[in-house]
This record gives structure tokens, sequence and C-alpha cells, in this order.
């Protein structure tokens, strides 16, 4: 009996060192960073381009997504995100309902129903796809005014991204700014109000024509593509315009930036944790205009932001981060010579499309609960995952 005793112990104490780093518990927090368009060849633009460690080179668990959606090999936004928001595919076009136009619940609304403070950070609109896919419900991403009303019923604690024209130049000339407030959330239309406030509940629309800065000049290229998606993401410095003081000193301070402020609002007072969505939107335009240097640089970016909230999870390791994409965008590759514009010195990209593909992405897991996510899965899988931890 006591040698049957001492075989269990053993075994026990094996199970258990093989659980000793955080990568097999579960998280109290979570952190959803969706890189829009972000394929292999634009993770591969990042890693050959870089002479220090990347973000990505530190996650201990990789894993493959099929990114279909309901009714086509290659998804658009809206369907993409709502897979990766709902855990059901749709059809392209639908945001966050199914393919019989009903509601879908967001793995952001069962994480309000178990507690959990949430929070969204983009660096495009906040009526946008993906974000949306977390809150909306609509057969159209045009529906904007009707995406930003749904904004408002939310029930996020924090949210900082754009859009201000959704919620404010309205067909129902509602100021849905007034509304917000209505409900309690501080409104600010600045970046600098943003980064000093003290609020817990507060919602910053912000003018992002610096952060869009070389899609901008680009956009032209997209929109001439016949029957391609022309992306919200790249026409935002078009549609946008508020005043200087709503300027960024350096546009590639927003991102990180706001997801730091965000996480220092969601973590106050929030006994069973939080979970909040960050989107880096602006890769997809990239794919889409086929700029090699824009993708490079905005890969970049987005790695900044990567290491950013990997710091957070070190500091705090009962929180989980997931990276992945919704889509692969240009059909991205790495080649011996490309005619494409902005071509960088030395890394060559090619595209072989200025619209979406079916290419599977990558994903990246680092934190409480990593290890479930190493393997090949449908984008549809991951929420439930997500929600199987947070329980
Ligand atoms: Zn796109």
């Amino acid at each position: 009996m006591k040698k049957h005793l001492f075989l269990l112990s053993i075994i026990v104490l094996i199970v258990l060192s093989g659980c000793s780093n955080h990568c097999c518990q579960k998280p109290k927090n979570v952190i959803y960073l969706i890189g829009d368009g972000m394929g292999f060849g634009a993770v591969s633009s990042l890693l050959l381009s870089m002479e220090e460690e990347t973000g990505f080179e530190q996650a201990p668990v990789i894993g493959l997504s099929e990114t279909c959606s309901a009714n086509n090999y290659v998804t658009d936004s809206p369907a993409g995100g709502t897979a990766l928001a709902t855990g059901t595919r749709t059809c392209n076009g639908f945001l966050g309902v199914d393919p019989d136009s009903i509601q879908l619940e967001s793995i952001l609304k069962k994480a309000q129903k178990m507690g959990k403070k949430t929070g969204i950070v983009v660096n495009t609109t906040l009526t946008e796809a993906t974000p949306g896919a977390f809150y909306a419900g609509v057969t159209s991403r045009k529906e904007s005014y009707k995406i930003a009303e749904q904004f408002t019923e939310s029930g996020v604690d924090v949210a900082i991204g754009a859009g201000l024209s959704a919620f404010i130049n309205r067909p129902d000339s509602v100021d849905m700014t007034a509304v917000l407030i209505e409900k309690g959330y501080d409104v600010y239309l600045d970046w600098k109000s943003v980064l000093a406030t003290e609020s817990e509940k507060f919602v910053g629309i912000l003018d992002m024509s610096d952060v869009h800065r070389r899609n901008k000049k680009s956009n032209t290229t997209a929109s001439a593509a016949e029957g391609q998606e022309v992306c919200l993401a790249a026409q935002l410095a078009a549609t946008e315009g508020n005043a200087d003081t709503t300027r960024f000193s350096e546009p590639t301070e927003y991102l990180h930036k706001a997801c730091t402020k965000a996480l220092s609002v969601l973590e106050k007072d929030a006994p069973k944790g939080f979970f909040l969505m960050v989107e880096s939107a602006i890769i997809d335009g990239y794919g889409h205009n086929n700029d090699s240097e824009g993708m490079i640089e905005e890969m970049k970016e987005f790695d900044q932001t990567l290491k950013a909230l990997i710091a957070y999870v070190d500091e705090h390791p009962n929180t989980l981060l997931v990276v992945t994409a919704d889509h692969e965008t240009g059909g991205t590759g790495v080649a011996y010579k490309s005619h494409e514009v902005n071509q960088p010195e030395g890394l060559h990209l090619n595209f072989s499309t200025k619209g979406h593909t079916g290419t599977v992405v990558p994903i990246f897991a680092y934190g409480a609960g990593a290890e479930k996510f190493r393997g090949i899965f449908q984008n549809k899988e991951l929420p439930g995952i997500i929600e199987e931890l947070m329980k």
C-alpha cells in the first residue's frame, strides 16, 4: 500500500512539474490581439527586417488558423471578425450575425456576463468590422450609423479608436457622443485627454489621419482596384478631420500607448479580471495597396504593441495573450525581386492580389492557458477555447 502511495505521489509530482510555468493556468485576464490582414508574408517581412528579437519569437505557442467564411474560402473582414469574436462562421458582408441574420453573442459579451471588465482598442474606426464583430449585429458593414448606435449599448468600460462621423453626422441627427455621456462615459476627442484621464469609464474617438498617413497617399490605388474591398481603415484619413490639437506628436506612438492606457483602466477594481480586444487594422490596407515599405513599417509598429502586451503578461502572469489575424491580405510573399511600389532596399515583397486570400494565418499565444492554441484550428474555434479558459 505504502509503495502504491509512493508511486502515486511521484506521478502527481511529475504532472505538477510539467505545469510549473504559467502556460497551464487558467487566465483571469485575456488580451485578444488581431492583426487585420496579417498573414505569413507580413510576419516574415518583420522577422527578416529586424535585427533584434521580435515579440513573435518570444511566444512559446504557435498555431495555424483557417480563415474561411460560411460562403467563401476567402473571407472579408466582417465575416472573419465574426468568426473570431463569436465562434460562428457567417456570410461575407455579415457582421455579428449568422447566415440567417440571427444576432450572435461575442466572447466580449460572454466575458461581461462572467463579471469581467471589457475594452476595445483599435487604430481604425470603432465601428469598423473587426471591433464591430464584438458588439454589433448588421448584415452590411456599411451601416456604420447603426453600428455606432450599437456601440453605445456595448457595455465596454473603455474604448479607444477613431470614427467620429458615424457618431455625430447621422441621418437621424442623434448625437451618439451625448448618448454615451448619458450612459456614464467620459468622451474624449483628442489624444492628450485620453492619455491624461483618470476616468474609469471612457471612450476616446480620435482623429487618426496621422496614424493613417501612408494609406492616405496610396489609397487611390486600392480604390481603383475594381471589385476589391476598399477597407474603411484605408479611407479614414479622407473622411476624418478634427482640430490640430488632436494630432499625435509621433504617429507610431498610438497603438501601444492606447493599449497601456486601456489596461490601466481595466485592471483597476476588477476582481473577475478583464477582456481586451485590440486590432491593428492598417496592415490590411498595405496588403490591398501592395505596399511593401508600408507593410514592413506597420509590422514594426505591430511588434511594438506586441512587445508591450507581452511585458504586461510578464508582470501579470494570470493573463492570456492570443494573437492572430482575421485573414491574409495581398498574397504577400518574400521573393527574389519585386516590381511593386515602395520597394525597400534589401527585402523584396511580392503580392499576388490586391484583395484578401484564403491562406492560413498564424496564431501566437503567450501566458496563462497559451498551450491550448498549439495546433491547426478553424478561425471559429478560437473564441470557444478562450471562453473555456475564462470559466
Ligand atoms: Zn481588407
